[in-house]
């Protein structure tokens, strides 16, 4: 939605397909990160983001063997001092109304992506289907951004590399209430963690649980799973029954993959269609938007002047954001096999911030490293401004 509507900025024609009818759903990301706001307030829309409803985040914290530990601040960061969570649907119908101002941009909602047409090992286009036909859309470039389980991936015979993931994540809603704890924060303990997101009414929580292991933990009655958290979060107890079935709860299959190659002749794959990221720092929004940049500024040129768009200008956005992807990805992984993993398999005793860790986390700016890393991302892309006047 972001390429498309960056591209329909810069004049150029541009048709959007979306397989649903709207964006409600709640199994999406709701982490808009300093990153995301920069982009929004260099496309003028940041204004307009913050009258949609959200909670803005300033600083992390864990709450580890019940001695509680920040660990990520973004207080004192420019330009954006904190990460906003707010509705994906509301994020992703904000760029689609901005879209729709421009005539040459063409969103279809309920229309799926089913395949790639092409020729002499060149894309010139896609199959999609809506509401029982099926047609043909031609295009000088087609733009596979359809997700971790990229159809058009698929279709071009292109596989990603798998990193793997210890875990797996169990996410559903809590009800909130205005004596609950003000932060989003995460809890450790032996053998769990879980991740509180504070969305005022609600929180937002993921479960941390080992790859594979809702099966188990479905297998047994919600009561047990309602112990669990509330034994997490004690303040959770008094509305542990709010969870009264497991059709509340669904699972996030963590995933972490990336393409080699991001491109073929006539084919570009970005955001999560090119690498899958963990949901450690909740970036995977975050990166795919630094993704629809760069190739927007890479692409809106050769796509004005019309005709197929030569593969080295495709190269030049995977060289500019891959790098970037690799070295968050290497992070998460650390941290998965490193932490998580040790904190899963762990049946006993309490786990501890090693004394050197916290005494390091003590210092602000130690903890704006990963508010850094994580917020703003590495190589940060900035919006060209339209090569003509729309
Ligand atoms: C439960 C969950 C929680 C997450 N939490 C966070 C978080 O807090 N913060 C964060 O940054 N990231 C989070 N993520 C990851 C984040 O959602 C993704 O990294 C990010 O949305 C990737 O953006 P994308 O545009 O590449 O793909 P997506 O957001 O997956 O968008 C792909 C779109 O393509 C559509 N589509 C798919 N196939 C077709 C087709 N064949 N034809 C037409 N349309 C199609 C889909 O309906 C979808 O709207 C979470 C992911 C999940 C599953």
């Amino acid at each position: 939605m972001m390429l498309g509507l960056l591209l329909a900025r810069a004049g150029v024609p541009v048709t959007v397909l979306e397989k649903h009818g709207d964006f409600l759903r709640d199994f999406r990301g709701d982490t808009v990160h300093p990153s995301t706001l920069q982009i929004l307030d260099e496309i003028g829309l940041l204004a307009k983001f913050e009258q949609l409803p959200q909670h803005k985040v300033q600083h992390l914290s864990g709450i580890v063997g019940g001695r509680e530990q920040q660990v990520i601040d973004f207080r004192g960061l420019k330009p954006f001092d904190y990460l906003a969570l707010a509705p994906q649907w509301d994020f992703l119908e904000l760029l689609a109304s901005e879209g729709r101002r421009y005539s040459h941009f063409d969103l279809r909602m309920r229309h799926a992506a089913t395949g790639l047409i092409g020729e002499n090992g060149r894309t010139l286009g896609i199959r999609a289907e809506a509401v029982g036909r099926t047609y043909e859309l031609r295009a000088d470039l087609v733009v596979a951004c359809d997700g971790r389980h990229s159809t058009l991936r698929e279709a071009a015979g292109m596989q990603a590399r798998e990193f793997g993931a210890p875990m797996d994540a169990l996410w559903f809603r809590m009800p909130r209430k205005d004596s609950d704890p003000e932060d989003t924060f995460g809890i450790v303990d032996c053998g769990h963690i879980m991740v509180l997101l504070n969305r005022d009414d609600y929180w937002q929580t993921a479960y941390v649980v080992p790859k594979g292991g809702d099966t188990l933990l479905r297998s047994k009655p919600i009561g047990v799973f309602q112990d669990s958290v509330a034994r997490l979060a004690p303040f959770l107890a008094d509305r542990k029954s709010a969870l009264e079935s497991w059709e509340r709860v669904s699972t996030l299959q963590v995933q972490v993959d990336r393409l080699g190659c991001w491109h073929r002749p006539g084919l570009l794959l970005i955001g999560d269609a090119a690498h899958a990221m963990s949901p450690i720092g909740g970036v995977g929004i975050n990166l795919a938007i630094q993704d629809a940049v760069a190739a927007a500024n890479a692409l809106a040129g050769p796509l004005l002047a019309g005709g197929p768009v030569d593969e080295t200008v495709l190269a030049q956005v995977q060289g500019r954001r891959e790098w970037p992807t690799r070295v968050v990805q290497a992070v998460q992984l650390a941290i998965q096999n490193r932490v998580i993993s040790r904190v899963l398999e762990q049946s006993g005793g309490s786990p501890r911030v090693p004394f050197w860790l916290r005494a390091l986390l003590h210092f602000r700016t130690i903890r704006h490293i990963p508010a850094r890393l994580f917020g703003y991302g590495l190589r940060r892309e900035h919006v060209r401004p339209p090569l003509t006047k729309i």
